[in-house]
């Protein structure tokens, strides 16, 4: 299983480049790491396994985090309404976004940073995304709120974005925030 020592910290390099597409149809070898990340975040979810295996809470996870350079990412998360969103996604694509932006109140976070950074991370407020999951099935997705921010953030991690590097309080200063 992973654990926080399988996870690159900010200034790895691989957390700076652009990962590779994930050939289709995926190996089994892909398929299991993406498997692999959403268990991660399920365990780190879980206060028992997490207090044992010292984990990070953590809602998102892409692959370069794991020091895999290819484009697959894991989220688990639920909404404000408690609806869980618990997918693998390879290839994830943002095929649409809406005009409007917000933020998350509080700021973001990311299981590779291990400080606190403020500042205010201006996002799509929903998006529709494209990918196949970690079964080999085609999956699209509508998401807005809390699941769309975290898309968000790990689609940036397979571009070599941190999301420091999108900290704009200036913009943020003419958006609603995101309750959390
Ligand atoms: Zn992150």
């Amino acid at each position: 299983m992973l654990t926080m020592k399988d996870i690159r910290r900010e200034g790895d390099p691989i957390l700076e480049k652009e990962a590779k597409e994930i050939d289709l149809p995926a190996s089994e070898d892909d398929k299991q790491t993406l498997r692999e990340m959403l268990e991660f975040l399920k365990n780190s979810q879980d206060p028992e396994t997490a207090l044992e295996y010292e984990l990070r809470s953590g809602i998102g996870i892409a692959a370069p985090q794991i020091g895999i350079s290819k484009r697959m990412i894991a989220v688990h998360v639920s909404d404000h309404r408690g609806t869980l969103y618990s997918y693998g996604i390879m290839n994830p694509k943002i095929i649409s976004h809406s005009v409007e932006k917000t933020y998350l109140d509080g700021g973001e976070g990311c299981l590779s940073v291990d400080r606190e950074v403020p500042g205010a991370v201006p996002r799509y407020a929903r998006i529709t995304i494209k990918g196949v999951d970690a079964e080999g099935n085609p999956l699209k997705l509508r998401l807005k709120g809390l699941p769309a921010i975290v898309v968000q953030h790990e689609i940036d991690h397979l571009d070599g974005v941190m999301f420091y590097d999108r900290i704009n309080n200036e913009e943020a200063s003419e958006l609603s925030p995101l309750g959390n």
